[in-house]
């Protein structure tokens, strides 16, 4: 026991000694010493994200940004390279955003080597520091099975931990727990009570999930009426899906009195907040001219927008038109 204490004391400070490697902010790479071995950049070195200058010192000689500060704003750039340097120095510094980031890096194997392993560790760590995403993040990959064995209860662990620091998001997802019966006997009335409280956390699409409980009668008595004032609360809270869903409504005459009117308006303003769905309908509205006139170069304008946003049977159709 004793022996073990002194080689674990004598191992630590070994560890102390050698851990002079630095990450270096011009070219990524682990360096040591002062000048980095790679790319010759000395320890210090850092760009301004604000403005590009080259440092040394902590505040930027030319804009007065902080080190820390840029180095926040170059870790959410959205070009993920760009991004890598900060995101590792800013997670080794414990930042829980960062160290999100960083897991995400290992789980598509961006930059790093693909390790499934050291991407939970990160996510574990920000969630442990109190990011929420983290928590979620985690709960999706045991929800999906996405690369770790399916777990509802794990991702039922993850979601509550996420509650815990009060997500909507993780409202949601134990509500839908409950409606599907994933891990948990399955609870209507559990599952609008998740719902109703992820509403009003904030979660605008939360209250489509409440619509459609009333819809089917799920915890509460079937009511059209009541499930239609909830889709359009979820439309007037600003859910795009919601404003999707009820021109499909409109458009289609179901729950409603037809009137494309009405529908393409809630199409207009699904596609106005993102929604490739809507883009794609209004795209068919104006091929079939269903409540407009027929006009199919507006069609292919229409269908363009929806394949950018992410629509693959909008992809199909603008090519075979093209
Ligand atoms: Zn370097
Ligand atoms: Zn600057």
């Amino acid at each position: 026991m004793l022996l073990s204490l002194i080689f674990l004391f004598a191992f630590s400070a070994l560890a102390e000694e050698t851990s002079d490697a630095w990450f270096c902010l011009n070219c990524s790479f682990e360096a040591s010493g002062d000048i980095c071995e790679i790319c010759g950049q000395v320890r210090d070195y850092w760009r301004c994200a604000s403005c590009g200058t080259s440092n040394l010192s902590p505040v930027c000689g030319n804009c007065g940004k902080s080190k820390d500060e840029s180095l926040k704003l170059q870790a959410a750039d959205s070009d993920l390279y760009k991004a890598y340097p900060a995101v590792r120095i800013l997670a080794a510094a414990g930042d829980s955003a960062s160290q999100y980031r960083l897991g995400k890096y290992y789980e598509k194997g961006i930059i790093v080597s693909q390790d499934t392993d050291k991407a939970l560790s990160c996510f574990r760590r920000a969630g442990n520091a109190g990011n929420q995403d983290a928590w979620i993040y985690l709960g999706r990959l045991y929800d999906a099975g996405a690369r770790v064995e399916q777990n509802y209860s794990m991702a039922m662990e993850y979601y509550q931990k996420a509650l815990q620091l009060g997500s909507a998001e993780a409202c949601w997802y134990i509500g839908s727990f409950y409606e599907e019966g994933s891990g948990v006997e399955q609870d209507y009335k559990m599952a609008l009570d998740y719902y109703r409280m992820a509403a009003d956390r904030g979660d605008a699409d939360a209250w489509m999930s409440i619509a459609y409980c009333y819809l089917c009668g799920y915890g509460v008595p079937e009511d059209h009426t009541a499930a239609l004032g909830y889709y359009e609360k979820a439309a007037e809270s600003g859910s795009a899906s919601a404003c999707d869903y009820l021109g499909y409504l409109y458009m289609s005459g179901s729950l409603v009195t037809q009137d494309t009117e009405k529908g393409l308006s809630w199409y207009r303003k699904a596609a106005e907040l993102g929604n490739a769905r809507s883009m794609y309908a209004l795209g068919y509205a104006y091929q079939s001219g269903q409540g407009v006139e027929a006009n199919i170069d507006e069609a292919l304008r229409w269908y363009e927008k929806a394949a950018l946003a992410g629509s693959r049977n909008a992809y199909v159709v603008w090519k075979t038109f093209r």
